[in-house]
């Protein structure tokens, strides 16, 4: 180090020598990104994981509820601080074109053969707390406590709640914060978050209309599951417009339908797959309400002889930030970055997450945020404030869609170093 003891803020410590790690970090994402895969199925993933753990001399513990892997790095008395990356894939045939995309194909939990890809960016998180354990462990001397390195599996299906199940509770040093972070469509360099909800509560459904089949000829002499699912699918848009007030947040989306083999058969069922998007408890129970009793009616309306069936796919709760420890995180991030490159939101993401488990099973504060990824130049002329308000361009992929890839650099140095400032009041402190 150049600089001398007592000029140096504790993050440049942590980040000293970051520069010449990116590298070797930017090749590690690559390969990660050439390798997706789907939800509780990330054993390849795991296995680098646990490897680059234990070379940088962090205590491993692999097949955490399921393929998760946690490190355990005990660096004398003070604080115990949780950071989490989420290390699944999705069922995505990616369109990036570029030169380290997927090619892969996985089985999903139907048996179907499916391309894989790292679509939300779950690679980049990995990548990123990997380039923080290996700091922390480098950087012993600018700080003191114990971190636990959460690698999760299945965000995308709520995986979570199998890390606790496995005992974590009892099994890892119980963290006093978590924290977490999440790539996003915004320019690479934007640093967001904001205390209270950062990201909404999801409930995904599947709906099977039950009609009665028969000959594409005859309609008369069935009871048409297609025409049902679409009447379905049309009256769910009131639900948002019509039983939403107006400064209120929701959304209901028919992301999947499936039914029907052939022009001239009249199926004998529908399935609708539907997420639901909601920020408050009153709002998710009155969409949830109206969801359920316009597929019965509707179903009622076609003559349906039987019931259609509502299962809960998976459930998302609403992901909420600690005010203290938020304006503790945000404080940190803002002497990092500068006040031109951390925002406070001003709504939550409409987004969902399972991270808020950990700190509700530990029943500790959390804290989670948001950095780009996206290439600046895709903003030219663009300023941050109108896209808090306005949103994005439609013209920039967004996390899920086949053209989504973050830049890697200085995505990674960015994130990196978010994930040590933030963790820096903890370990850092007197
Ligand atoms: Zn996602
Ligand atoms: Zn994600």
């Amino acid at each position: 180090m150049t600089t001398t003891a007592g000029t140096e803020s504790p993050v440049s410590v942590l980040t000293t020598g970051l520069d010449t790690r990116v590298a070797a970090l930017r090749a590690l994402y690559e390969d990660l990104h050439a390798h997706p895969e789907l939800s509780f199925q990330e054993v390849r993933t795991a296995g680098v994981i646990a490897a680059h753990l234990r070379t940088q001399g962090w205590t491993v513990s692999e097949g955490v509820g399921g393929t998760g892997v946690v490190g355990v790095l005990d660096n004398g008395a003070g604080p115990v601080v949780l950071l989490r990356a989420d290390m699944d894939g999705l069922p995505v045939r990616e369109e990036t074109g570029l030169p380290y995309a997927s090619v892969r194909t996985g089985i999903d939990a139907e048996g179907t053969v499916v391309p894989v890809m790292h679509a939300c960016g779950h690679d980049m998180h990995v990548t990123c707390l990997l380039g923080a354990t290996a700091q922390l462990a480098a950087h012993r001397e600018g700080w003191h406590g114990t971190v636990v390195a959460v690698f999760q599996p299945a965000e995308e299906v709520g995986g979570a709640p199998a890390m606790i199940a496995d005992g974590f509770l009892e099994r890892f040093p119980r963290a006093q914060v978590c924290l977490g972070q999440h790539v996003q469509p915004a320019p690479v360099g934007f640093v967001g978050t904001r205390p209270g909800a950062v990201m909404v509560a999801a409930d995904n459904l599947r709906i099977l209309l039950h009609g009665r089949g028969g000959h594409g000829s005859a309609p008369e002499l069935t009871v048409d599951p297609i025409v049902l699912a679409a009447a379905v699918v049309l009256r769910l848009q009131t639900v948002v417009s019509r039983e939403v007030g107006a400064s209120e947040r929701a959304v209901v989306t028919v992301g999947s339908i499936h039914a029907g083999t052939k022009e001239n058969i009249i199926p004998d069922t529908a399935e609708l797959r539907i997420t639901i998007r909601t920020e408050t408890p009153a709002v998710r129970a009155r969409v949830l309400a109206a969801v359920e009793r316009i597929v019965r009616a509707e179903s009622a309306a076609s003559g349906a002889v039987e019931e259609p069936e509502i299962t809960v796919i998976n459930t998302f709760p609403v992901t909420v930030n600690d005010p203290d420890a938020t304006a503790t995180v945000l404080g940190a991030l803002t002497e990092t970055f500068g006040d031109q490159r951390v925002f406070t939101l001003p709504q939550p993401f409409n987004g969902s997450e399972d991270f808020s488990t950990f700190g509700t099973a530990l029943e500790v504060p959390s804290v989670f945020w948001h950095f780009g990824g996206a290439d600046p130049a895709a903003f030219a002329g663009l300023d941050i404030a109108d896209l808090l308000a306005d949103g994005l361009p439609d013209t920039i992929p967004v996390n899920h869609s086949p053209r989504y890839a973050p830049v890697p650099e200085p995505t990674i140095q960015i994130g990196v170093t978010a994930l040590l400032a933030a963790a820096s009041p903890w370990l850092c402190g007197a």
